[in-house]
């Protein structure tokens, strides 16, 4: 059944060019897993790219849904009570130096929730430029396309927004200096002292630093310690904000609530979307409340955020990921750790894993021709392994630059079991190649 689905969308009949094609159909969800329509079952170890922390159709989630169902979905931009209820929830589970210190602007989506950081910092600031960085994958909408790296999103769509300054970020394993950690000294993080110290336009007209403390689109890479608190120093010396996107990286799957809280620094603002939503689409960007206070009144409307069903989903979601002192969160550090050591000791014996990195269940996989050479694993090799899984039952999907790094980021939920019987499919897959 579902290849008449997969016919009609790989002719892009049904679905027009530009959305993710993935050569099989999902039909159901339960936990970490799905059904085609055929009835096959398979464990997936995306999440719905980073997105089913609590898993598919979480009971509990579900009934709050059902719930509000019968009281007020739709409230536009007039309060309704679960937008409050989630504006508090968040603030109370925010990382240091904004915890119970912001407020929340929702979106529907992490790109939605990045254009609102663009604006607001323009108008708090009264600056007009960003840093970012390269690999960086900040959304979709023209404002996070111009911070985003990479072809495969920039290519025709430019020109983009102006003023945005892109500097490198430390994916040691490809380090551009040629330098290794940490004899390095992190020189890359003093670089971007002498940046912020050297704007391109007229000093003093950086507003703000974006940057994911695990870079997830371009090869699940996590900044070295040190690194991101050199960065924060830097930009507390510039007048520049510091802005934490935690879209992809938030949400307990790193194995704390934020993947900042691995570091020693306090954002200015975070985005947030993907994981927080419990399966439904919702994002916001959490700001601290003598920022929030510089924006103007009425001058970002939007008139689908906040429904009150998805905010009741979003809730229990983040009350399941930190109840009983964020214990589904320390099993997803722990159960992180198990799978990047059975992944790393496989490793050593497997020529095609040139790295394995990542924190919590946010764990990166980089392929190569070979381990001397680095060379990244080409397409062809890469998207044959990926059928291969797909075709003994797990879901596996790449990313990175170079398009060659598997990411191992199922949901908090999946069990032990599933998770080795993953890693072991995917070891076996790859000593083939
Ligand atoms: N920021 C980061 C770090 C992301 O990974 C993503 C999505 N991959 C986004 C922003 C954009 O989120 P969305 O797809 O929900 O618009």
């Amino acid at each position: 059944k579902g290849s008449e689905v997969l016919e009609d969308s790989f002719a892009y009949e049904s679905m027009a060019r530009g959305a993710g094609r993935y050569p099989m159909v999902y039909a159901e969800g339960k936990g970490a897993t799905v059904k085609d329509p055929d009835g096959n079952v398979f464990i997936d170890i995306t999440a719905g790219v980073a997105v089913n922390s609590v898993g598919r159709l979480h009971p509990r989630v579900i009934s709050a849904m059902q719930e509000q169902m019968g009281k007020l979905l739709h409230a536009g931009d007039m309060s309704n009570i679960k937008r409050t209820e989630l504006a508090k929830k968040v603030a109370s589970v925010a990382p240091p130096g904004l915890r119970d210190n912001c407020t929340t602007y929702f979106t529907q989506s992490g790109s939605g929730a990045v254009e609102t950081a663009i604006k607001f910092v323009r108008s708090i600031t009264g600056r007009s430029q960003i840093v970012a960085f390269h690999g960086a994958y900040h959304g979709v909408w023209l404002g996070g396309n111009s911070l985003t790296t990479g072809d495969q999103y920039r290519k025709g769509y430019g020109p983009f927004m102006p003023g945005v300054i892109h500097l490198p970020y430390p994916y040691c394993y490809r380090c551009c200096f040629g330098l290794e950690y940490p004899s390095c000294k992190l020189q890359c993080a003093k670089y971007v002292d002498y940046v912020l110290n050297t704007p391109y336009t007229g000093a003093d007209d950086v507003g703000a630093l974006i940057i994911e403390a695990q870079q997830g689109e371009s090869g699940y890479v996590p900044a070295p310690p040190g690194y991101l608190e050199i960065v924060k120093e830097a930009c507390e010396k510039h007048g520049a904000l510091y802005i934490s996107d935690e879209v992809q990286a938030g949400a307990g799957r790193t194995g704390k609530m934020w993947c900042i809280e691995h570091y020693d620094v306090e954002p200015d603002m975070i985005t947030w979307g993907k994981g927080m939503g419990g399966d439904v689409s919702m994002a916001g960007l959490t700001l601290r409340k003598d920022l929030a206070e510089k924006v103007a009144d009425y001058s970002q409307p939007n008139t689908w955020a906040a429904n009150a069903m998805t905010c009741a989903a979003s809730l229990t979601n983040i009350e399941i990921l930190t109840e009983n002192d964020k214990a589904l969160i320390n099993r997803c550090a722990e159960l992180g750790e198990e799978i990047s050591a059975q992944i790393r000791e496989a490793a050593k014996d497997i020529e095609t894993i040139g790295d394995v990195r990542g924190k919590g269940l946010m764990i990166g996989i980089e392929m190569v021709k070979d381990k001397e050479s680095r060379t990244p694993l080409d397409g062809d090799t890469m998207g044959g392994l990926m059928m291969d899984l797909l075709n003994k039952g797990i879901i596996m999907v790449p990313c990175g630059r170079y398009g060659n790094v598997f990411r191992f980021m199922p949901s908090l939920v999946l069990t032990r079991e599933h998770a080795h019987k993953a890693t072991e499919i995917f070891l076996d897959a790859v000593k083939k190649v």
